[in-house]
């Protein structure tokens, strides 16, 4: 299966991707993820992506869409791939999809998970990250990690993201609005969109994701 997901920062986007690319055995591709990890390993691509995403803004496209291409041409996502976080803006859909277009293949659906805004800066501010590369994703209060600080999956260190501060959530929110928000009427006509709401258990959400999913395809 080849899907995307979207939905506000602090959607879930992130929990869900982990937990639905287990479920469908495809890999979580977020382009967020691969931002991190590239300001972590120092490297000039990293090093351009910080001041953007510390500003709340986003990365450009020409760096975005050939980094997210790298991933999807690796052989792990040969038979699907959940994306997450990409695309973000009309231009990197439509360079989505000519590139799918390109290697023969389609979405199968696109995601798009629904929060009411104060819900989303709740979630943003008590967010916890682990470390590692697993993607793993806690909430102080609504998903909390057994031991504070510390990852249950994989035992990493658990940490906040610099760009989780109420300001820089409201500057988020406005780019999702403006800039993020009308993928979902492009994919809606092209008859891939499925809307859930995102409110409630982590697990019930995933359940509801897969339901909707599997009626979608
Ligand atoms: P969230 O969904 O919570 O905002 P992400 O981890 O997906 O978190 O993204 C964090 C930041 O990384 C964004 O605010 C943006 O600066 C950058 N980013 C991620 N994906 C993209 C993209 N597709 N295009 C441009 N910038 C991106």
């Amino acid at each position: 299966m080849r899907i995307v997901l979207v939905g506000p920062p602090g959607a879930g986007k992130g929990t869900q991707a982990h937990l639905l690319a287990k479920t469908l055995s495809i890999p979580h591709i977020s382009t967020g993820d691969l931002f991190r990890a590239n300001i972590g390993q120092g490297t000039p691509l990293g090093l351009e992506a910080k001041s953007y995403m510390d500003a709340g803004h986003l990365v450009p496209d020409e760096v975005t869409i050939g980094m997210a291409k790298d991933r999807m041409l690796q052989e792990d996502a040969a038979n699907g791939f959940l994306l997450d976080g990409f695309p973000r803006n009309l231009g990197q859909a439509e360079a989505l999809d000519e590139f799918l277009g390109e290697q023969g293949i389609k979405l199968d659906g696109v995601l798009d998970l629904e929060v009411p805004e104060d819900e989303v800066v709740k979630r943003i501010a008590g967010r916890r990250l682990c470390r590692n590369d697993g993607g793993h994703v806690f909430h102080v209060d609504y998903n909390p990690p057994k031991a504070e600080g510390v990852c249950d999956e994989c035992g990493g260190e658990l940490y906040q993201r610099s760009d989780d501060t109420e300001e820089k959530v409201r500057t988020r929110l406005e780019v999702y609005h403006t800039e993020t928000e009308p993928i979902i009427g492009y994919y809606k006509e092209q008859g891939l969109l499925v809307t859930i709401p995102a409110l409630g258990k982590v697990d019930e959400v995933t359940a509801r994701a897969i339901e909707a999913l599997k009626q979608d395809s």
